[in-house]
């Protein structure tokens, strides 16, 4: 995926200012940057739920910028919300039923549908998120961190050749993040091609292959990891926060 020159003002705010970034594929790409720099808006233009006023994004050759939301979805880009969006009246097990399904009408039939070669499929992708023993637990009756495995359990179950995660370790505890780290490193190591939303630097160094700095909407570093820790402009953005 090639985002070039991405610009996008609020009312006064300049939300992202000629922002440019390529994702490699089978990498996972890390954006950070303090609270406010831009990095969630740059994930809904992306994903076509906002539009950017300048720039354009390449992906598998087309030129998405100006498609529909659902149409970005149906290519293959799955993402997953800071605010988790999950259906609190669904058990666990329908989440992950619903996201293996493509359309309407195969929704509804795998619904109705006691399908045992399903129940396998939902237990073996849910076994690296520990989840399989909330198999039938409505999403209310989750903690916060079990809705965050839940939500990128079906960001990951979904047909798709990019997974785009904002802050999916944002308000766990270590133990969980640890778990996510480890899942993410799996995922990567299986050739997925993942961009990663992360407000916290130290999180992101042992999983990212490259990593963009987005402060005030801009640019304002890029490399791997070890070029980016000692990055003063990098540091300075996180302490002036
Ligand atoms: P981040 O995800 O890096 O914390 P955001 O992309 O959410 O940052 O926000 C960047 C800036 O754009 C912030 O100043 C935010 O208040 C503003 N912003 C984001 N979305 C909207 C919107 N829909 N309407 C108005 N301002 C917005
Ligand atoms: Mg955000």
């Amino acid at each position: 995926m090639i985002i070039k020159d991405i610009s996008k003002n609020f009312g006064g705010i300049k939300a992202l200012n000629s922002v440019s970034l390529e994702i490699k594929k089978a990498k996972i790409t890390a954006i950070i940057g303090p609270n406010g720099s831009g990095k969630t808006t740059l994930f809904n233009i992306i994903s076509g739920i906002v539009a950017p006023d300048n720039g354009n994004i390449m992906f598998q050759e087309k030129d998405i910028t100006k498609m529909q939301d659902f149409k970005i979805a149906n290519l293959g880009i799955s993402r997953t919300f800071q605010d988790v969006k999950l259906f609190k009246n669904l058990s666990v097990k329908d989440h992950i039923k619903i996201s293996l399904t493509k359309d309407y009408e195969s929704m509804i039939k795998s619904a109705l549908k006691k399908d045992k070669n399903i129940d396998k499929e939902i237990e073996s992708i849910l076994k690296p998120f520990n989840l399989n023993e909330k198999l039938n637990d409505y999403v209310s009756d989750l903690s916060y961190g079990q809705r965050k495995l839940l939500d990128l359990a079906v960001a990951v179950s979904k047909n798709h050749s990019v997974l785009m995660l904002d802050e999916p370790v944002a308000g766990v505890n270590p133990k969980l993040r640890e778990l996510i780290s480890v899942i993410l490193k799996n995922l990567s190591k299986k050739g997925e091609t993942i961009i990663l939303i992360e407000h916290d630097i130290n999180f992101i160094m042992s999983l990212a292959d490259y990593i963009y700095v987005l402060n005030f909407g801009s640019v304002i570093a890029h490399g791997p990891p070890k070029k980016i820790k000692n990055n003063k402009k990098v540091l300075e953005a996180y302490l002036g926060e």
